[in-house]
């Protein structure tokens, strides 16, 4: 009975080793023994630079042994914790440049060695207890977007560690004028989802000369698997960033928020320096016909989530950071580069670990992918990939304009986007046999509600360069009412940080490597247009005290949403009907007037609870009337909440 217990035993362990290793198990680290393991169906020879530290030349070379499925393995018995690594493998008889593999999850300073670290000792105190915190339904969330420099380096903020990791740690800090900041103030703010512009080590910032200050967003992957070192205290420590990026979501759990992670997988910062160019060349790009590049990014290349082994990679990638990092999200850059399948699968590995996580992204690319377009992960077929969602520029381009021109939206007094408007406020469904429009999104967690992020103007901006002539009391009107739009939309929504106090880019509508004196968000301005940020705050209370806005499916839009016929295309109107059994008002009327006239709305008699009005906002209630029409100030919202 033993023996045949040891058989057995001996045989599952055969089965378990001549499975296929996955991409993300470069470096599995004991102290007893390191085992390396890198794929390449093109390499002749393999060998392993293993280094004492990050600088020195002096190498002790391993030769790699190739398995079946391409995965070259070496295995060291000694403790390597603190040594570093790269790879380097001969094909054609031709040895190429080093690099730390395709997956490497700590890395020296700029990302140039992978290293060795036990990831387990990277944990923060407490951190075997972190949570995500509780979320329903994707259409329940606000999502805030912003730059870790963007959100701390002002002197203005009071934070201490700016521009780091640890700035979202910090408890307690205020502005001069004793108003919080940093994570304080998104908890008073009282978004959800708190997502950061890249965090991956990227290429763009040397971080040997961090003190110099440069700035960029980011979005240059050089290492997609291990923190950014610009962003840690000590970026030569490899451990550092990993230890420090999880103690800041581990705070902002611990804040209630949880936390998107950024993604750029659709292209590299290069080809020749990167490792996903350099391990197997070419393999996890498209090419043109005449061998060159594809450039659906924009960026020089375009990676191939249609090649298996980039699929799998983008896959264990995200699975990694869900489970190692505790992600809670998301955000496709160019989505519209990948294909709709590798989407799918992403959704799949992740239900897998939390189907909470979220998943959304950009629906198109920088120019035309060399792929078939039919396949690919664009707006337009957003309702073939459920549970992935992709920004609107519908509800976006029909609120302030588009970016390709410098012409007004609804919000600042163009109607002709109004029906845009309509379809983006039923959330891009199949409203009602398509009354505004194609549906593009199957469900309305599918549709990204969002007016600004960090691509083009700021909404201040925005403003500026299409109504320069208006007054400022009327330029924060239409502020205030194309927020209101996006707040009482049935998507998921999301709203750029800074917006609420009034930042500016000072019209630069690019800024991805403008200095901090362009990027900051004026802290100093919670003060100074604290009407405003009160405003923000209370719309977004009233999101979250009202499920009629967060129906959460086609169906349920579908048949509590009624638009409601006005006078005057400078109205839009409509009313959540039959809300009893979800909603503690019966029903809801939302009145948006983007015209600098006052104008006459109708609607069904009712005692209402005014939530919102004349471009005032709250959540309690600002007064209550008994009423079946209402004169609508210029530019300005009225919510109703029928008692
Ligand atoms: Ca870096």
């Amino acid at each position: 009975m033993r023996k045949l217990f040891l058989f057995i035993l001996a045989t599952l362990t055969l089965v378990g080793c001549s499975k296929q290793p996955r991409l993300e198990d470069e470096c599995l680290y004991s102290s007893s023994e390191t085992r390396f393991c890198f794929w390449s169906p093109v390499a002749e020879q393999m060998e392993l630079r293993l280094y004492d530290d990050a600088q020195t030349d002096e190498a002790t070379i391993y030769s790699l042994k190739k398995d079946k499925y391409d995965f070259w393995h070496v295995s060291v018995k000694s403790d390597l914790a603190g040594k570093y690594y790269t790879i380097r493998s001969c094909q054609n008889g031709e040895w190429g440049a080093e690099s730390p593999g395709i997956f490497a999850k700590a890395v020296s300073v700029n990302g140039l060695r992978g290293a060795v670290v036990d990831l387990s000792a990277t944990n923060p105190a407490g951190w075997q207890d972190d949570q995500r915190p509780a979320m329903t339904d994707p259409t329940d969330i606000v999502v805030y977007e912003t730059h870790l420099r963007d959100f701390t380096m002002s002197p203005a903020s009071g934070i201490e560690h700016k521009g780091k990791f640890l700035s979202l740690t910090e408890q307690g800090t205020t502005t001069p004028d004793g108003l919080a900041t940093g994570i304080d103030h998104l908890k008073e703010l009282g978004i959800t989802h708190l997502q950061i512009l890249p965090m991956f080590d990227y290429g763009s910032i040397d971080e040997t000369t961090l003190a110099s200050g440069n700035y960029n967003w980011g979005y240059d992957p050089i290492n997609y698997n291990a923190p950014e070192g610009g962003y840690s205290t000590d970026p030569y420590n490899p451990a550092c960033r990993i230890t420090e990026a999880k103690q800041m979501i581990q705070a902002l759990h611990k804040a209630g928020i949880r936390v998107i992670m950024d993604v750029v997988y659709n292209h590299t910062y290069n080809v020749a320096g990167c490792a996903l160019g350099r391990v197997v060349p070419q393999y996890f790009y498209r090419l043109n016909a005449d061998g060159t590049y594809a450039n659906g990014s924009g960026c020089g290349n375009e990676t191939a989530s249609d090649h298996e082994m980039m699929r799998r990679f983008m896959v264990e990638s995200v699975c990694y950071w869900a489970r190692e990092y505790h992600v809670d999200g998301f955000r496709f850059d160019l989505m519209g580069i990948h294909d709709q399948e590798t989407m799918r699968q992403i959704r799949a590995a992740l239900d897998n670990i939390d189907p909470t996580i979220l998943t959304y992204g950009e629906g198109w690319a920088a120019m035309a992918p060399a792929y078939p377009y039919d396949s690919l992960a664009m707006k337009q077929w957003t309702y073939k990939m459920p549970r992935v969602g992709a920004f609107s520029d519908d509800i976006r381009n029909a609120l302030i304009g588009s970016p390709f021109d410098h012409e007004r939206g609804f919000a600042s007094g163009n109607t002709a986007s109004r029906q845009a408007l309509c379809f983006g406020l039923a959330g891009g469904i199949n409203y009602h046999d398509n009354e505004f429009g194609d549906g593009w999104s199957g469900e309305p967690m599918q549709h990204v509600s969002y007016i600004t992020c960090h691509d083009n103007y700021c909404l201040r901006d925005r403003i500026e360069v299409s109504a320069a002539e208006e007054t400022e009391e009327t330029k924060l009107r239409m502020n205030k009412l194309a927020q209101t739009a996006v707040l009482v939309s049935q998507g998921m929504t999301f709203i750029y940080g800074g917006e609420e106090l009034y930042r500016t880019k000072r019209g630069i509508d690019n800024s991805y490597q403008s200095p901090d004196s362009i990027n900051i968000i004026p802290w100093e301005n919670k003060l100074q247009y604290n009407n405003l940020y009160e405003y923000y705050r209370q719309m977004i209370q009233i999101r979250r005290d009202h499920r009629g806005f967060r129906l959460g499916s086609a169906e349920l839009v579908n048949k509590h949403l009624d638009f409601l016929p006005t006078q005057t295309e400078s109205l839009v109107a409509f009313r959540l009907k039959d809300l009893e059994s979800i909603d503690t008002a019966k029903s809801i009327v939302v009145l948006l007037n983007g015209s600098n006239e006052p104008v006459e709305a109708m609607f069904p008699m009712g005692e209402y609870v005014v939530l919102a009005d004349n471009a005032q906002a709250s959540a309690a209630g600002l007064t209550t009337i008994s009423a079946m029409q209402h004169t609508v100030a210029p530019y300005s919202a009225t919510i109703l909440a029928e008692k």
